[in-house]
């Protein structure tokens, strides 16, 4: 079996002519930050379920940044987003709390794995 990725990265089965992640409506990034606080990488939210992992069929697959195959995810919908640890990495943190399952608000600074990232919501 094998498999294509639309243009953000997303797992697709070659007969998809679109990608169903990309398009459910934007609902904001997730900013990957250095140690200065400037953005280093931008992943795109989508609304609904998206798996944040280095496995290639997480929707938001961060590589070399010290995260499990499937570290958490991320659940947006109608303007509410919630952030889940699966348990397979090192706890995340949610502005420095220890958080198993967190509801999220724009600028939330979340580490995962070796990093900072922040959370922006349209
Ligand atoms: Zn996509």
């Amino acid at each position: 079996m094998r498999y294509k990725y639309c243009k953000e990265g997303h797992l697709m089965d070659p007969s998809w002519k679109v990608c169903p992640v990309c398009i459910a409506p934007l609902a904001g990034w997730l900013v990957m930050l250095r140690e200065d606080g400037s953005a280093e990488k931008y992943y795109t939210l989508h609304e609904g379920k998206s798996f944040i992992g280095c496995a290639v069929d997480c929707e938001i697959r961060i590589l070399k940044a010290g995260l499990a195959r499937q570290q958490a995810y991320l659940s947006i919908s109608g303007g509410e987003c919630s952030l889940v640890d699966l348990g397979n990495g090192e706890p995340i943190k949610v502005n420095n709390i220890n958080s198993v399952k967190a509801m999220l608000i724009d600028g939330d600074i979340i580490k995962m794995g070796e990093k900072l990232y922040k959370i922006k919501l349209l």
